[in-house]
């Protein structure tokens, strides 16, 4: 070896330096490409993730069994790694019983979409079996519904302050988070002339940062929350930063006073006609909730927060990636029950529009301002 030519060791440096970290960049890479979409990057993580092992096994055979046997084991937990992103179905629950609950929604009611944002991400950033190379828009859309006894924003996406409000966040998290800002929900209500007095709240499916942004633009509005979503606000984690940083926010805490609805456990009715119908789904966050809304036209939908970044998440009952479910559900076990709870309602109901926060699919029927 000590008579080597220099190309001969320079290809040997290359090779081992190949074997030993090529992996561990397709592990970095594909964390950082799902929540990015850019194809070319793409191509070339997936090239290296072929190289890689087979460096590893040319170094073992002919070079360092030591060397390449460490580069192996590496291999191999990248792609143990790499397989949680894999498709992998949750268990079919057993089908819902009894018919769609009752509504009467007053004439006049109506919903309205308000996109305030979108991050460009892929497929498998949502969900377990969703392609790297299939960009997708995660929105961030606040919807308003108009009722006659008082019109109520279902969360309120990014807000006018956004850019100051990230900077509470980590800087981890805002290298993989860089949304691409539309119009804020505020702007675009004043901008045809909303009558802001029409606003008897703000109902927030959770508290997370592209919930609640928008909150501080609304001053004097009720924020609807569960009495466990007050307190996650209140416990000082960097996650709920933005909710709390918001000044003079007037908290309204409902409770669950209703009985089971489509398999949860216990409902609140907001306006009592069966038009608008909240579901604890906790996980995601302790508070989380479903949002049922029922229109005059019969049409109906499913706001169900983060429960699912995309519908599949729900219709194919796929969780999300591992390292994404590790850092976004701090109870995977129950964002699980309440996915496949959902998961029956959407198989026996599939009249229900689903609306994923950020899927831009289940806003796509309803109309703008
Ligand atoms: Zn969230
Ligand atoms: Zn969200």
């Amino acid at each position: 070896m000590a008579h080597e030519s220099m190309p001969r060791r320079l290809f040997w440096i290359a090779t081992t330096l190949i074997a030993l970290t090529g992996a561990l960049v397709v592990a970095l890479g594909a964390i950082y490409l799902s929540g990015r979409a850019t194809a070319v990057p793409i191509r070339l993580a997936a090239a290296l993730a072929v190289l890689a092992p087979i460096a590893a096994v040319v170094v073992l055979v002919k070079r360092s069994r030591l060397i390449g046997a460490a580069a192996l084991a590496m291999n191999l937990a990248v792609a143990l790694f790499l397989t949680s992103y894999c498709s992998a179905p949750l268990p079919r629950p057993a089908p819902l019983d009894g018919p769609l609950p009752p509504a009467s929604p007053p004439a006049g009611m109506a919903l309205l979409q308000l996109p305030t944002g979108v991050n460009h991400r892929t497929a498998a950033f949502g969900y377990r079996g969703g392609a790297f190379s299939e960009p997708r828009e995660f929105v961030m859309t606040a919807a308003l519904v108009k009722h006659p006894r008082g019109d109520l924003l279902i969360d309120t996406g990014l807000g006018r302050t956004i850019e100051t409000q990230l900077l509470l966040m980590p800087r981890s998290f805002r290298i993989v988070t860089d949304p691409e800002l539309a119009r804020p929900a505020a702007d675009q209500l004043d901008a045809a002339g909303y009558d802001r007095t029409r606003l008897r709240g703000i109902l927030l499916t959770h508290a997370h940062w592209d919930h609640v942004s928008g909150v501080a633009d609304f001053p004097g509005v009720p924020v609807l929350v569960t009495a466990d979503e007050r307190r996650f606000i209140d416990q000082g984690n960097w996650i709920t930063a933005i909710a709390r940083s918001t000044p003079g926010v007037r908290y309204e805490v409902y409770d669950f006073e209703g009985g089971p609805y489509l398999g949860f456990p216990r409902s609140h009715d907001v306006f009592g006609d069966g038009s608008v119908v909240v579901v604890p789904a906790p996980g995601h966050t302790p508070g989380s909730v479903i949002v049922f809304v029922a229109l005059p036209d019969g049409r109906r939908f499913a706001f169900v927060g983060d429960l699912a970044w995309q519908r599949e998440g729900i219709t194919e009952r796929e969780e999300r990636p591992w390292i994404v479910r590790r850092s976004a559900d701090p109870d995977p076990a129950q964002v699980r029950d309440n996915l496949l709870r959902m998961a029956a309602v959407a198989e026996r109901f599939p009249q229900i529009t689903l609306v994923p926060a950020h899927d831009a699919r289940g806003f796509a029927g309803l109309p703008r301002l």
